[in-house]
């Protein structure tokens, strides 16, 4: 019964291959670019072709006319790249016969070009405008203030100072444009304000939709809410009290592992922390939470098995409990993952660490284990199928990007412009590997609760 599912059907991409301008422009297979991206990293990636957009960068050209491209969401079935195109921006008279007819659709437009303002928008402004007023270290709080800067200009939802400190607060309740988002916080940025985005937990429905996938995964899967009993708690306390709604894995068998809301309230501390503190904080914790689950159950299990991996030994010593382990969390059984070559990541992972470890003089050498280790995984039969998760592991550590692009780009190169399709097995695979090295667990296994699953665990 333990065999891999059958490959999700991607979508007919019309851009066949892009320049990746990250790495030098080389022709990179789309296909398997995308479908090599978790939720977190799809989410992540999105974000930043958006962010290098605003700065009039491409990250991404596509591979016939060479005109910058950004990636679609598609409403496809799954929420991670599997149902993501690359598309043209617009139209700038440049023919392109992987153009076929796409228009830069611009998701949710239609509920939100100057509509939106319904009445739940409204109510939600005052409610947040009324919590603010309870801390009496904000002040100026104001509705709908004009900022400016040169002729172009913003009236956020909600402006205030904290201690001194401008923010600008905004309602995310209908399907807002990534574009659009990254646009107005650009724009904030610039005027030197926080920009903080709100919802109400009633729109949670909402959660699942792309655009919301893309503000809580660039926090670390959080987002504030603000309904009448952060109200009620900030008039109590005197003080800034917001929901947050954060993304949190369960284990509980017989269910393989789910993710569910978590939701708790938070003051300022929390409120206007650094946006980049916010993601990594709840990147630690998602993985914290997953293992301190894992460890209740099988924290035996994981150290020996992590024992073994770390001297690259058999693992079949260990193979009865890697299955008990694996059944539990929905995963792959040992003899599937070691036909898969897991053996060889186990050993990349723990090199991975040793080299977040590393003290400066040991660094070089660290980096070397790594890319000896990586050339292992992606020199054998599978290479290809573990190229997603050397990249995500490179996307999302930059001294494992250093070292992989200092020691192995030819053979990264190699794989990436690889016109074979290369299956996902960081996403089979995904459950051990995050029990085994629970930092992975965010990027492997946070996906928007979908409420049936929601239901079931409640
Ligand atoms: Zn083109």
């Amino acid at each position: 019964m333990n065999t891999l599912p059958a490959t999700l059907s991607s979508p007919n991409r019309t851009i066949k291959e892009v320049r990746d301008m990250c790495h030098d422009g080389i022709l990179v297979n789309a296909a398997n670019l995308l479908d090599g991206l978790t939720t977190a990293t799809y989410s992540a990636l999105r974000d930043e072709v958006g962010e290098e957009r605003v700065k009039n960068n491409a990250m991404f050209r596509c591979g016939q006319c060479d005109q910058p491209v950004y990636i679609h969401g598609g409403d496809g079935a799954t929420d991670d790249g599997h149902s993501a195109y690359f598309s043209h921006y617009g139209t700038n008279g440049v023919e392109c016969s992987w153009r076929s007819g796409e228009k830069l659709r611009s998701q949710g437009a239609a509920q939100f070009g100057g509509h939106q303002e319904g009445r739940e928008h409204k109510l939600a402004k005052q409610m947040l405008a009324d919590v603010l007023r309870c801390d009496p270290n904000v002040t100026d709080i104001e509705l709908e203030k004009r900022y400016a800067i040169g002729r172009s200009g913003r009236r956020p939802d909600v402006s205030a100072n904290y201690k001194g400190q401008p923010a600008a607060f905004e309602l995310q309740l209908a399907r807002m444009p990534l574009q659009t988002m990254i646009e107005r916080e650009a724009f904030y940025r610039k005027l030197g304000m926080r920009l903080i985005w709100v919802t109400t937990p009633s729109n949670a429905h909402n959660l699942s939709t792309q655009s919301f996938r893309d503000l809580y995964f660039s926090a670390g899967g959080r987002i504030f809410a603000v309904d009448e009993t952060c109200l009620g708690r900030s008039r109590a306390t005197s003080q800034l009290q917001l929901l947050e709604l954060t993304l949190k894995p369960f284990v509980l068998s017989p269910y393989p592992v789910f993710n569910r809301w978590d939701r708790c309230f938070v003051g300022p501390a929390v409120i206007f922390m650094p946006e980049a503190e916010r993601h990594a904080q709840g990147i630690r914790r998602y993985g914290d939470v997953f293992n301190q689950q894992v460890s209740s159950q099988a924290a035996q299990t994981v150290a020996s098995i992590n024992s073994l991996a770390m001297e690259k030994k058999d693992l079949r010593a260990v193979e009865r409990d890697w299955n008990a382990l694996a059944r539990r969390l929905g995963g792959r059984d040992l003899s599937l993952s070691v036909a898969s070559n897991v053996v060889s990541v186990l050993w990349l992972l723990h090199a991975v660490e040793a080299l977040n470890a590393a003290e400066p003089q040991m660094l070089a050498m660290k980096q070397r284990d790594v890319a000896q280790a990586a050339l292992d995984v992606l020199r054998s039969r599978d290479g290809l199928h573990w190229l997603g998760l050397v990249e995500l592991l490179c996307r999302t550590n930059p001294r494992v990007s250093a070292a992989l692009e200092t020691h192995i780009p030819k053979m990264l190169n190699m794989l990436r412009a690889s016109p074979k399709k290369a299956l996902p097995y960081h996403a089979y695979h995904r459950h051990m590997l995050s029990a085994l090295h629970p930092w992975l667990a965010f990027y492997l296994l946070a996906k928007a609760p979908s409420r049936k699953k929601d239901m079931r665990a409640s």
